[in-house]
């Protein structure tokens, strides 16, 4: 048995955390894990998640105790109602009868803490990743700013990028990916829940092609997410920050908003300088850089659209396969130096077509959201058995560890 394999990851988030849970208990593996952000800190994730119900089922299956702490700390995602902003229903579907879990609804902050506990003797906060470069000899060195000045790895034999949309290491490695814009803009804020329970599952309300989105998250929060379209590769404008601009765009002008509307209305006018905006946007997938140094796992390999609440579940799909996969085969590969890129063509293999699968249907699913669309139309398209169908496949389609060890010796 040869020493042991440097293997870095940079991002401690939803995927880098995961992944990490499984690597750090293989044999002959050296870990760390640079995060940017400092302990403690989710300044950048004051939101809530909808975690849906296929990533349960791979946490079920692959990290079942993860899973356990994770259902301690969240709320079920059961149902998703669908209404016209007067509060007259459009659709209302139970999750059970499309998936054989429930979601769930978590505070970003809450799962952070949870995922990066786990990890705490692997990970180096304040560490700022800002160079990746192959070696002479075939390596990795990487290059991340610290409190203590700039410092570098050397000798990194896998590196994996767990580092969001905008991933340095994909990029540094396999170029800037392409981006595609849809021409939809989404805010999202959290706030104290006064409501007392009027909302509390999964809802959104549509005026025309503006959708209002919220949702309960323990303990005692209501997060929202609101959508506007704009112009395709447009830039947010400084409307979207203007409480009279929201109020025209979601209260309907020949009808009255329902009372959880409304309240969702004045929360949005009255913290309006205070909404994360974005555009919608995703980037072609790709999981591996070409020499099979590199894995690219969630938004770093396949940033998708928000409207099927498939970001975070994505990733969670990822690292939890990946793991699999690498505790599967780890030890028959280690000192092999054509091991590491069979893994990461494996998981390649178990996980491109599925993420292709997840972001077109992402797409066809923002139908109702785009300008000069009819909602309610768009909205009852979507009980038809095809659509359905779609959907189930989203939510249950999900590889066993048998399946996944199947795939691997194939590969
Ligand atoms: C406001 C908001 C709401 C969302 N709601 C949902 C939802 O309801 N459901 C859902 O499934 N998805 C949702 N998403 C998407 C979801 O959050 C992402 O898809 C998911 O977090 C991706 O996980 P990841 O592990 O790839 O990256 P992240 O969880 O983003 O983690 C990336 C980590 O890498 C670190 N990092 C980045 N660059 C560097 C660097 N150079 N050096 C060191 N560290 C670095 C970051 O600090 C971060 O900790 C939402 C996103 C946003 C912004």
């Amino acid at each position: 048995m040869g020493s042991a394999r440097t293997v870095v990851i940079v991002g401690a988030g939803v995927a880098g955390c995961i992944f990490a849970g499984a690597v750090a208990k293989l044999s002959g593996v050296q870990l760390v894990v640079l995060e940017e952000a400092t302990a403690g800190d989710h300044s950048t994730s004051g939101t809530g998640l909808n975690i849906g119900p296929n990533a349960i089922k791979a946490l079920r299956l692959h990290e079942p105790e993860l899973l356990a702490d994770l259902l301690r700390v969240s709320a079920p995602w059961r149902r998703w109602r669908i209404s016209d902003v007067d509060g007259t229903a459009w659709q209302d579907w139970d999750l059970r009868t499309l998936a054989e879990d429930a979601g769930i609804r978590i505070r970003w902050a809450t799962l952070y803490d949870v995922l990066r506990e786990r990890i705490r003797n692997w990970i180096q906060y304040e560490s700022l990743v800002t160079r990746v470069q192959y070696n002479a000899d075939g390596l990795l060195t990487v290059e991340y700013h610290s409190p203590n000045g700039i410092k570098r790895f050397d000798g990194v034999e896998l590196l994996v990028a767990g580092d969001g949309r905008y991933s340095r290491v994909r990029r540094d490695l396999s170029g800037i990916p392409e981006c595609a814009y849809y021409g939809v803009a989404i805010g999202r804020l959290m706030v104290p829940d006064t409501l007392g329970g009027l909302i509390s599952d999964y809802e959104q309300w549509f005026n025309g092609p503006n959708r209002l989105l919220a949702f309960q998250v323990p303990a005692d929060s209501i997060y929202i997410a609101a959508t506007i379209p704009m112009s395709v590769g447009g830039e947010i404008t400084n409307d979207l920050y203007r409480p009279d601009f929201l109020r025209a765009r979601y209260n309907p002008v020949d009808r009255t908003a329902c009372p959880a509307a409304a309240w969702i209305i004045d929360q949005l006018a009255g913290s309006a300088s205070r909404i994360h905006w974005a555009r919608f946007q995703d980037s072609s997938p790709c999981f591996r850089d070409e020499r099979g140094r590199a894995l690219y796992l969630g938004d770093a390999a396949h940033a998708m659209l928000p409207t099927l609440g498939q970001g975070a579940t994505q990733a969670i799909e990822d690292a939890c396969l990946a793991g699999t996969v690498f505790r599967a085969r780890w030890d028959s590969i280690r000192d092999s130096p054509s091991g590491l890129p069979v893994l990461l063509r494996g998981i390649e293999s178990l996980r491109l077509d599925r993420v292709r699968f997840a972001m077109a249907l992402s797409i066809n699913a923002a139908d109702t959201i785009r300008a000069l669309v009819d909602s309610e139309a768009g909205t009852r398209e979507k009980q038809s058995p095809e659509f359905l169908a779609e959907l189930s496949r989203l939510y249950g389609d999900v590889p066993s560890e048998a399946h996944v060890v199947a795939v691997m010796k194939e590969e």
